[in-house]
């Protein structure tokens, strides 16, 4: 293990919970397992659950596959503690025990870690919370300047501040979906500043794509839409390191490039599609920034039906019944521990129109063959755009801490008013068989 970076991934609530715990003193140790996770040149130890108790877990005890975390309270500092914890963990062979001790010295911010297993004893070398901001703990020495070329991102830099833009420029990104959605999305992300991202999308470029699909042209007929987003965002990034895959989402290529990313984003159309962005986010405990847009025929009362009591500034004839659309997006951004399927449903009762976009998931509605019967109509670059700068913003406000938790924003155009918006935190009631992966 000593050939590789070694770092701690763990979800920021259970964190918080945890070193609250132990900072007060309520409880002595927590600890939880760990799953191993390597890519490239890391050692990633992932952490899904704690648990508090008076004294350690002792490998004989557990099974010979587990590793787990042992989170130690701050006041048991010392050398010999460390050592005496080690030795209490009776380490199976082939068993690994991370031992982390926080809160350490007059400012509460040193920490110790240390991974113990076989005959070895190596440094920890991060703490990676997965939550608000993505506070990363590191051995390392402090991070070098983002550019040397200031101009290239001073306006991003002064939309942002520096803190969160260089979130923004450290983190990598799996991008599901490279279609209409999946094409703004990616354009985005790249000219926000993200340095790495990966994008997968099974499907060829067809003429029905080529009025809203950023980058494509009469000549990509026939090309994978990966292939041609990722030439186009390289000429728009050349210093950027991007990868396209021309894979669904279930395919283990994809699940194994999702190892190194700090987020995951989908813009699919289908709700499996969806559900597999989510149990890849559960699975290795990433963020997964979910967008849908949908434009459906409206159930609308005919001429014929309104009666004499309608004025002729309200009446139907006023206006092109052709264009009677719901037109809506959802773009949820999802934390370990909530998904697509569990997430609790926005309130859209503070939304003044009768909104027939109640669903839970609207953006999940199957395309229906008659569209007569309320079903997708067709799709919009405009709104596309929309969904797309929502979906930014709210990574931005995350990145910032000023998003703590799983949130949704629900938009709608209505027709002639204009838009109309519920943002909301949001929550798992639990027992979720995607979250409990
Ligand atoms: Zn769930």
């Amino acid at each position: 293990m000593s050939n590789f970076i070694r770092r701690l991934i763990i979800p920021s609530s259970l964190w918080n919970n945890a070193y609250g715990e132990l900072a007060t003193g309520r409880q002595q140790i927590a600890w939880g397992y760990v799953q191993r996770s390597f890519h490239d040149h890391f050692c990633d130890l992932i952490v899904r659950h704690m648990r508090f108790g008076e004294t350690p877990p002792s490998g004989r005890k557990l099974s010979a596959m587990d590793d787990w975390l042992l989170l130690d309270n701050p006041s048991s500092t010392g050398e010999s503690t460390v050592r005496h914890r080690i030795e209490q963990s009776e380490l199976c062979s082939g068993q690994w025990m991370v031992y982390l001790q926080t809160g350490l010295g007059d400012d509460h911010s040193g920490w110790i870690g240390l991974i113990a297993g076989g005959d070895q004893l190596v440094p920890l070398d991060e703490v990676r919370l997965v939550g608000p901001r993505m506070p990363v703990f590191s051995r390392a020495e402090n991070a070098p300047p983002i550019n040397d070329e200031p101009a290239r991102w001073s306006r991003q830099v002064g939309a942002l501040g520096e803190n969160v833009f260089r979130r923004v420029h450290e983190s990598s990104v799996l991008l599901i979906g490279a279609g209409r959605l999946g094409g703004l999305m990616g354009e985005s992300l790249v000219r926000s500043g993200v340095q790495k991202l990966i994008v997968t999308d099974p499907d060829e470029i067809e003429s029905h794509n080529l009025d809203a699909t950023f980058g494509t042209r009469e000549s990509d007929l026939g090309r994978f839409k990966t292939v041609r987003l990722v030439e186009h965002l390289n000429e728009i990034r050349p210093d950027a390191h991007l990868v396209g895959l021309t894979r669904t989402a279930d395919d283990p290529l994809v699940l194994e490039k999702a190892k190194c990313v700090d987020l995951l984003v989908s813009c699919v159309d289908n709700p499996d599609a969806r559900e597999q962005a989510s149990r890849i986010a559960a699975r290795l405990v990433k963020p997964h920034l979910d967008l849908g847009t949908i434009v459906r025929h409206r159930v609308s009362p005919q001429p014929d039906d309104l009666g004499g009591d309608v004025s002729e500034n309200e009446s139907p004839l006023s206006f092109d019944l052709e264009y009677d659309r719901d037109l809506g997006a959802d773009v949820r951004l999802l934390l370990p521990g909530c998904c697509v399927r569990c997430v609790s449903a926005v309130d859209v009762s503070s939304m003044t129109s009768d909104s027939t976009l109640t669903t839970p998931q609207a953006s999940d509605i199957e395309l229906t063959p008659d569209w007569q019967r309320g079903g997708r109509t067709g799709s919009l670059v405009s709104l596309n755009s929309m969904a797309v700068g929502v979906a930014m913003q709210m990574w931005f406000d995350f990145l910032a801490g000023r998003i703590n938790g799983p949130f949704w924003h629900r938009l709608r155009w209505e027709q002639g008013v204009g838009i109309q918006s519920v943002a909301q935190r949001v929550h798992s009631p639990g027992k979720c068989e995607i979250c409990e992966t």
